[in-house]
């Protein structure tokens, strides 16, 4: 990637997410609440997450970066700008 280009931001759409399957979207589903909680952010649509949070996840769905960005992005939970975030691993 180009060395100027600033880190993608990395949202998740709370509402995409509320309809995915509860066996697919559980882990993310809790781990998206537990940082809402702590930010004290109860009413957004969506949610602005840390470019580590989506290694944290990775490691809690048992994939690597990029296939869970792929995943995310394809039950349209995640901006498909996310790609960026795990390209260079
Ligand atoms: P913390 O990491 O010690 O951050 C303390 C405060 O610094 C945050 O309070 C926020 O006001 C600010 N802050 C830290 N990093 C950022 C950032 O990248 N962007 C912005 N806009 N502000 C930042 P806040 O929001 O009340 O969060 C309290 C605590 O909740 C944080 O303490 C952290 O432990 C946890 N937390 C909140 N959001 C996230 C998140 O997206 N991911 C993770 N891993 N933890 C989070
Ligand atoms: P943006 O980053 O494009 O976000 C657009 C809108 O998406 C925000 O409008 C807000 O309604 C929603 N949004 C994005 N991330 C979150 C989130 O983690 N929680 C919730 N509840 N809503 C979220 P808003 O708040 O009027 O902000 C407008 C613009 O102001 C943002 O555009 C961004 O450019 C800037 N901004 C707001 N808060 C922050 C911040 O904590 N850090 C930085 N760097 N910029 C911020
Ligand atoms: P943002 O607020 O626009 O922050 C963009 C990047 O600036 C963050 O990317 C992080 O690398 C850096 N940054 C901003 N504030 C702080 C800080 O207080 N301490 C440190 N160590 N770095 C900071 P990152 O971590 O990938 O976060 C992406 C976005 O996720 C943030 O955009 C913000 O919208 C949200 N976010 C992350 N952590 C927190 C948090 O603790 N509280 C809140 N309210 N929002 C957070």
């Amino acid at each position: 990637g180009g060395a100027a280009e600033p880190p993608p931001r990395l949202v998740l759409d709370l509402e995409r997410l509320s309809t995915v399957p509860a066996e697919k979207a559980g882990p993310l589903a809790r781990y998206a609440a537990t940082i809402q909680s702590q930010r004290g952010d109860y009413n957004g649509r969506i949610l602005s997450i840390r470019q580590d949070d989506l290694r944290t996840l990775a490691v809690i769905y048992d994939q690597s970066p990029s296939v869970l960005t792929e995943q995310l992005i394809a039950w349209g939970v995640l901006n498909a700008e996310a790609r960026r975030a795990v390209s260079d691993d």
